[in-house]
């Protein structure tokens, strides 16, 4: 199945790549028994995954993907909600708060089509197909 952008219907190309978190990789506990989250290097970021086509993609750069043999430079693509921002300082987090994210960012990116939407009061006339002759 081809998935589809999620602000128009053109096919989606891209995922957005903006890192929600780190993944989390074990809780250590300080001396003084606060315990906090460390991340680990064997798994992969909690990125935002936003399905997009390239009209709707912000394009930050490139990134390599180290993946052994299997190498290669990817786009890096920001969705609308994240445009402009940045990602660095993204915090240790569990893979169900990555997807309660996500889930938040869904909503954010509905809220922004239903306003663009709402902003064109009437659809434009049809092309009158008579004028012409
Ligand atoms: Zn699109
Ligand atoms: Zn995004």
């Amino acid at each position: 199945m081809k998935q589809r952008c999620f602000y128009c219907s053109n096919p989606a190309t891209l995922l957005c790549d903006f890192r929600l978190g780190l993944p989390f990789g074990e809780r250590l506990r300080h001396i003084d028994g606060t315990e906090y989250d460390v991340t680990t290097i064997d798994k992969p970021a909690h990125t935002c995954n936003m399905p997009l086509c390239r009209e709707h993609a912000e394009y930050r750069g490139w990134l390599h993907v180290n993946a052994g043999k299997n190498s290669h430079f990817d786009s890096y693509d920001y969705c609308p909600e994240h445009q402009g921002m940045v990602d660095t300082g993204a915090p240790v987090m569990q893979e169900s708060e990555a997807e309660r994210l996500r889930r938040v960012v869904v909503a954010n990116a509905q809220r922004r089509l239903m306003r663009e939407r709402g902003a064109v009061r009437s659809p434009p006339p049809p092309p009158e197909q008579g004028k012409l002759f």
